[in-house]
């Protein structure tokens, strides 16, 4: 085993308001670890009320003059944000992986550059932002405006910390919002880099602030009267609080949340492609991902093929060091992430699922659990019913396309589902049926800007990325315009 290294990631302060770093020691302490060792490499402080102040105060009074610029004006500093992004990609990469532990070979192409990625797609769109004219009787018509809501929160979680701010900010700021966004306290340090990147790129100061926090700092942000909107990525008991909250202040809400989705897999699928989508679809970023596809439906004619291709893979998952270009699985964020996933595995085996492979705690420094596979699981077990956010493949069989799809469907959830099948009518008829906001055929959890990414039932409300999430960063106003005058009965 390699000597992992635990550098240093102090950043400037923890807070980046009105254009420059910020700091209050008087906010709780919160710890930033490289889960590779479990050692520290940055410690940060909880946004006191004065900082909280502080943010409002400078995205309020920023955000009039950013929305009265033309939308190709503010797409041009998107643009130059994600060129600026992309220069930088490596360096945000290992950063990144410094906070989430996720190895270098992942946040090299999907971090950093998903986010650029977005600031050019929302960057591009930012000028085409109209209205329309609508006539009505008597020759007077009507015109709308889309205007930008004003104030609005982001609230992150800690898989995909990076690539969160900026799905949610490249869509605001194009639109003319303002922003503050809150990181998860278990990665504090990318969202600081990209207000860093804004700000080279010529977005004025105060249009994008980072203030770190616990729950309470995010719940504090979306009370106060100045904030128009919260966009949350989270859990979905999170997300019934933060929705609970907005509802409180009338206020505009998407909520991203958690998942437990079918991939369906026919017995005429290719069989390789299936196993390939199931594998990156469960044990990529160590598992926390929220779209993954963890019930994984096989046709029982190729259950056992399948489970046995999988596990003959699993053996070349490299796990290890996160900088090690190599390596293929590193470890999850915290040890508290790693006890559930223990807690999981034991369940998994005490409710008579079979464990083919993996699910143990590694005997080494840092957070690391081998990937686990496990077949003969039933639909009412905990591990098919509850989201576990870490490497856990369960593999359940069927027999008939009605059946799979009504169990496919038997979830709270409905974030993401794959159907694999070379019978194109099949394909599409199952992807319809999906109650998912996320389908795929023959692939899985891809996520291109250009494409809406949401959930349906708990799994969330409102889209991110393409243009749907234009519709969630702005309103329209009807401005009625008459060219004769208005008659009265009196
Ligand atoms: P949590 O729901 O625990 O936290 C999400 C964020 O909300 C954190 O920043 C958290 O702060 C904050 N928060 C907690 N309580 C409140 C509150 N009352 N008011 C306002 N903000 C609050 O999620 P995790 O960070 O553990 O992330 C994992 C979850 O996120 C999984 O369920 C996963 O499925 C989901 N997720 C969904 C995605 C999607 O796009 N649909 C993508 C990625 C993850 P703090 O951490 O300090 O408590």
């Amino acid at each position: 085993m390699t000597f992992i290294t635990t550098p240093n990631q102090q950043p400037i302060a923890s807070h980046f308001i009105n254009g420059g770093y910020v700091e209050d020691a008087a906010g709780q302490v919160i710890t930033s670890v490289y889960p590779a060792t479990g050692m520290q490499i940055a410690e940060l402080h909880s946004a006191t009320p004065a900082i909280i102040e502080q943010a409002l105060c400078a995205a309020a009074s920023a955000q009039k003059a950013w929305a009265a610029l033309s939308g190709t004006e503010r797409g041009r500093v998107l643009t130059r944000a994600a060129h600026i992004m992309r220069d930088k990609n490596r360096e945000l990469s290992v950063l990144e992986s410094y906070d989430t532990g996720k190895p270098l070979s992942e946040t090299l192409v999907a971090d950093a550059a998903s986010a650029a990625d977005a600031l050019e797609y929302f960057g591009g769109l930012a000028g085409t932002l109209t209205g329309e004219q609508i006539p009505v009787a008597g020759g007077d018509f009507v015109y709308t405006r889309r205007e930008a809501l004003g104030v609005c929160v982001g609230i992150g979680a800690w898989n995909y910390p990076i690539q969160i701010a900026a799905w949610k900010a490249a869509p605001a700021l194009a639109c003319g919002n303002a922003m503050i966004f809150k990181p998860s306290e278990m990665t504090t340090l990318s969202a600081l880099k990209f207000a860093e990147i804004l700000i080279e790129a010529g977005v004025p100061a105060g249009i994008f602030n980072v203030i770190q926090g616990y729950g309470d700092v995010g719940a504090a942000l979306i009370d106060d009267p100045r904030v128009a909107k919260v966009s949350l990525t989270g859990s979905v008991p999170t997300g019934r609080k933060v929705y609970a909250a907005a509802a409180a202040g009338m206020k505009h809400a998407t909520l991203e949340l958690g998942g437990k989705s079918p991939i369906v897999v026919f017995e005429d699928a290719d069989l390789e492609n299936a196993v390939s989508c199931a594998i990156n679809g469960n044990f990529y970023s160590t598992g926390q991902i929220c779209s993954n596809g963890t019930r994984v439906f096989v046709h029982e004619t190729i259950a056992e093929a399948f489970v046995a291709r999988v596990a003959e893979r699993m053996d070349n998952a490299v796990i290890g060091d996160p900088m090690d270009e190599t390596t293929t699985i590193g470890p999850m964020v915290s040890a508290a992430q790693c006890d559930i996933v223990e807690g999981y595995v034991a369940k998994g085996i005490a409710q008579g699922a079979r464990l083919v492979k993996g699910g143990k705690r590694i005997d080494r420094a840092g957070f690391y659990v081998e990937p686990a596979l496990f077949d003969g699981v039933t639909d009412d077990m905990a591990i098919a019913r509850e989201e576990i956010f870490g490497p856990v493949m369960s593999v359940l069989t069927f027999t008939c396309e009605d059946e799979v799809v009504q169990r496919a469907n038997d979830t709270e959830f409905g974030l993401a589902a794959g159907v694999f099948t070379r019978d194109l009518t099949r394909a599409h008829r199952v992807a319809q049926a999906f109650e998912a906001g996320t389908c795929y055929i023959n692939t899985y959890n891809l996520t291109p800007v250009e494409a809406p990414f949401g959930g349906m039932k708990s799994s969330g409300l409102g889209r991110e990325n393409s243009k749907a999430a234009i519709e969630h960063y702005s309103q329209i106003k009807s401005i009625y315009v008459a060219l004769s005058s208005t008659e009265a009965p009196f």
